[in-house]
């Protein structure tokens, strides 16, 4: 009897496909495994086996399966192909996105075009080459191998030869074929061992023969004895590599070399654990205070009622130190934890925290992992049988968990956990809630400053609530000054970036041997390049946005599709040498700063800075250890960073965040701006540190409660004005997005979009609307909203919006073919 697989492929498509298991495979394989199936012309894919049954598919040809990988093990468990599903249905994209995201590429083997000279290949009038042609065949004949599209075009130089295949495979100059490619390569050190076995002393009498007169080969020899413990007979011998035998012996590559060829000795490679934790000891938790453990004692009572609790405990309160007391209890239960934090920012200080409590049992998943440390990651998980805590950003959440007991969400309001692009766009919070969900688990969202959807849920009784007002150490919070730039202007204080107000605040935390941190939602020098004479501004050629003026490189930069311009002082439009750069960014601030006070060594954090792996953590290190005073950046220095001796903190033009044009912007605000002022005073000295918000709309009511660091003052402000125009958490959103390279098309199909869902979904539908950023990367967008019911079924909205789609398809609806049509579920 046969078997029959369904088969998920990583390719945005909405179904999976059926293939055959052969025969030999069949006892090999289960669900969650890898296998390797045809797909399409001749391509073959790594897909994951979502079912298997002995009922034939239906009544057409299925494939086979071309092989089983990891010996038919699951490498994608259960409850994970089921969230993946919940995940492809509620963010209203295809169960292959989701797969796409979630495995990282070294799981994920594919075929590859490969392209090799035809052997019986001979030039003639009718088979001549192109110019173009013969160059590639040039480069074929001679690498005298078959060669990938991209090796073809690195060594040619040439771009898009995938388009000269058709024509050479036709004049029978090529062979074409597909070869499987994996890209995952584990870690290896190299390795050095005796070539007897243990114990063999008559064989290592005679290698001691071999090496007389070499006295530093006899001296290698030893130390490999020495060292892997050959001389020991209880033991088997340890593993010694060949840098520790270099080392041990005093003796160059050469010297080991030679004992190989004398075949005393033998190289070999060992795989090893990229994460080896080898940092301090671990310690217990630390002590908690009164007001952490009774919020500890009231967060496992809320657990009882409820599956989500919010832990709402302002800035500096110690809520690291609850985390680690109940990773430790879930731990201690033989159950996993997931902490999720926004962004890598946060997670070097944090993690150095937790691994001194839970040392090797912590795992880490960094947004800047190369794809094979993801993969690492991925199996140690699959092997690992003790419980363990896994540290990571957004896409942890798609990790092989099979215990989850626990999932904190560490500062959740933020919006770096949404994923704007590519599909899925998921918000890990929410996502994590169903995913503890399916497993049992509790969740705890921490911040100082909630999600107002959040603490709406919190205080309607949907979650938990748990409050922690107490600064540890009793720190003080800091004090808030709100400056009227248009008036510090109008009386002369204000010729730079930084008000005289704003100086003196921070001269004087200098003064007092403290940092100070200037916070500009900007980077780059100049955000603006305009002519002075008519107002010409220059913009990106593919994008509907000014250019930002980066001095560092001397250019402008489109900040949404990183294109660089060079910048002209002479005017495109009315050729007068006009153009000036204005306004300012981190760049600017920062050499304004460094002006101002010329013997504080200052650093900079922004996206610029931090671009390698190891550059945010260089910097906070910088920063902590008082190399550096004074601290400029963008939004990166608003996340959790713990840092002890701030005095001072500006905010420059705060109402940039203040006036962005969506309904999240006052929360964004007020969020951002006490999460900056958070960076103050904590557990420093008696003086009170000073905060100064730099606006010229100082009586807009977020600064308000900014100044009285009133949150529920905030939240209430902000529930009302959601509730007046149903916004969330009253409603979902839904943005739907169209996007053409043709304006006019863009325009025509989503009139039609609108039309369409206005018949099905009536005045829930809004728009069409051209958002204020229209084309990106040469296509324009056109955006739709919907705002839907919360309790309504998402399932039930992506068959309707599915069924629209296919049905302009149907009826040959003009551009919809080359449009690109998406949703945004939940928009940040
Ligand atoms: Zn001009
Ligand atoms: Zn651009």
């Amino acid at each position: 009897m046969s078997r029959y697989a369904e088969v998920l492929l990583p390719l945005p498509l909405h179904s999976t496909f059926s293939y055959e298991v052969p025969f030999d495979l069949a006892k090999n394989i289960t669900v969650g495994s890898r296998v390797v199936v045809p797909f399409g012309k001749k391509k073959y894919y790594t897909g994951i086996v979502k079912s298997l049954s002995d009922i034939p598919p239906g009544n057409f040809e299925v494939k086979e399966i071309g092989l089983v990988l990891d010996n038919g093990k699951a490498i994608v468990k259960r409850p994970q192909l089921q969230f993946w599903d919940w995940i492809a249905d509620y963010y209203l994209c295809s169960a292959g996105d989701v797969f796409k995201a979630a495995v990282p590429s070294g799981l994920k083997i594919e075929s590859e075009t490969f392209i090799e000279m035809s052997p019986d290949y001979e030039e003639s009038p009718e088979k001549s080459l192109s110019q173009r042609e013969a160059l590639i065949v040039q480069a074929l004949d001679h690498a005298a191998k078959r060669l990938s599209i991209a090796d073809i075009e690195k060594m040619t130089g040439l771009k898009g030869v995938g388009a000269s295949v058709g024509p050479l495979l036709q004049k029978g100059a090529v062979i074409i074929s597909e070869k499987l490619v994996e890209r995952y390569t584990p870690r290896r050190i190299r390795c050095v061992r005796l070539t007897c076995s243990h114990g063999d002393n008559d064989r290592i009498r005679d290698m001691f023969m071999a090496v007389k007169g070499a006295p530093k080969q006899e001296k290698a020899l030893l130390a490999l004895m020495e060292l892997s413990g050959s001389n020991r007979k209880d033991s088997e011998p340890a593993e010694v590599t060949t840098e520790a035998l270099r080392e041990r012996a005093e003796v160059s590559n050469p010297i080991i070399h030679a004992l190989a060829e004398k075949g005393i000795v033998e190289f070999y490679f060992k795989e090893i654990n990229r994460f080896k934790y080898d940092g301090l000891p671990t310690t217990a938790a630390p002590r908690l205070s009164e007001a952490q453990a009774i919020a500890l004692d009231n967060i496992h009572k809320s657990w009882i009622d409820h599956d989500v609790t919010l832990l709402h405990g302002v800035t500096s309160s110690g809520k690291t130190e609850l985390y680690q007391h109940l990773i430790q209890f879930v731990l201690d239960n033989g159950r996993q934890v997931l902490f999720l934090v926004p962004e890598i920012a946060l997670t070097t200080q944090l993690t150095t925290r937790i691994q001194k409590v839970f040392g090797d049992k912590v795992l880490v998943y960094h947004s800047k992992f190369s794809d094979n440390e993801r993969v690492d990651i991925w199996r140690r998980l699959l092997a690992e049988k003790d419980p363990c805590v896994v540290i990571g950003v957004r896409s942890s959440i798609f990790l092989p968990f099979d215990n989850l007991g626990l999932v904190i969400v560490d500062e959740e309001h933020d919006s770096s956990y949404k994923q704007t692009d590519p599909a899925p766009r998921y918000n890990a919070r929410d996502s994590a809630m169903v995913l503890a969900r399916m497993h049992g688990a509790k969740v705890l969202l921490g911040s100082a400053t909630p999600a107002v959807d959040t603490y709406y849920k919190a205080e309607t009784g949907k979650y938990g609530l748990v409050s922690l007002s107490e600064r540890f150490g009793n720190a003080q919070l800091p004090e808030i000054q709100l400056i009227n730039t248009t008036r510090e202007r109008q009386k002369g204080a204000m010729d730079g970036a930084l008000s005289s107000t704003a100086k003196a605040t921070i001269d004087k935390a200098l003064n007092n041997g403290e940092q100070a941190i200037v916070f500009i939602n900007r980077r780059g020098f100049s955000p603006v390049a305009v002519c002075s004479r008519c107002g010409y501004t220059p913009r990106c050629e593919c994008c509907d946005v000014a250019l930002t003026y980066h001095k560092a490189i001397d250019s402008l930069v489109c900040h949404y599709c990183g294109a660089k311009y060079p910048l002209q002082v002479t005017c495109p439009a009315c050729k007068e040498p006009a153009v000036r750069t204005e306004g300012y960014g981190t760049e600017r601030v920062e050499e304004e700063i460094a002006e101002t006070w010329k013997e504080i060594p200052v650093a900079r954090m922004d996206l610029d800075t931090t671009r390698c792996k190891e550059g945010h953590a260089g910097l906070i290190e910088e920063f902590s250890s008082g190399k550096a005073r004074l601290l400029v950046g963008t939004q990166m220095v608003t996340k959790g960073l713990d840092f002890e001796a701030v005095g001072a903190v500006a905010v420059i033009n705060a109402d940039a965040l203040v006036n962005t044009p969506d309904f999240r912007s006052s929360e964004r605000a007020f969020n951002t701006i006490s999460q900056v002022a958070g960076r103050a005073g904590r557990r420093s000295s008696g003086s009170k540190a000073v905060v100064c918000v730099q606006t010229r709309q100082t009586d807009s009511p977020v600064y308000k409660f900014v100044e009285a660091h009133d949150y529920l003052g905030f939240f209430n402000y902000e529930i009302s004005q959601r509730k007046q125009y149903s916004y969330p958490p009253f409603t979902r959103l839904i943005h739907i997005y169209i996007k053409h390279r043709d304006s006019r098309l863009a325009d025509e199909i989503a009139r039609a979009y609108a039309q369409r869902l206005r018949t099905l979904f009536g005045n829930r539908v809004l728009g069409p609307e051209v958002p204020q950023v229209s084309r990106i990367q040469s296509l324009y967008i056109r955006k739709l909203m919907m705002k839907i019911e919360v309790e309504a079924s998402m399932k039930k909205v992506r068959e309707i919006l599915r069924s629209v789609y296919i049905g302009f398809h149907e009826c040959g609806l003009s551009g919809i073919k080359s449009a690109i049509v998406y949703y945004d579920v939940d928009p940040c």
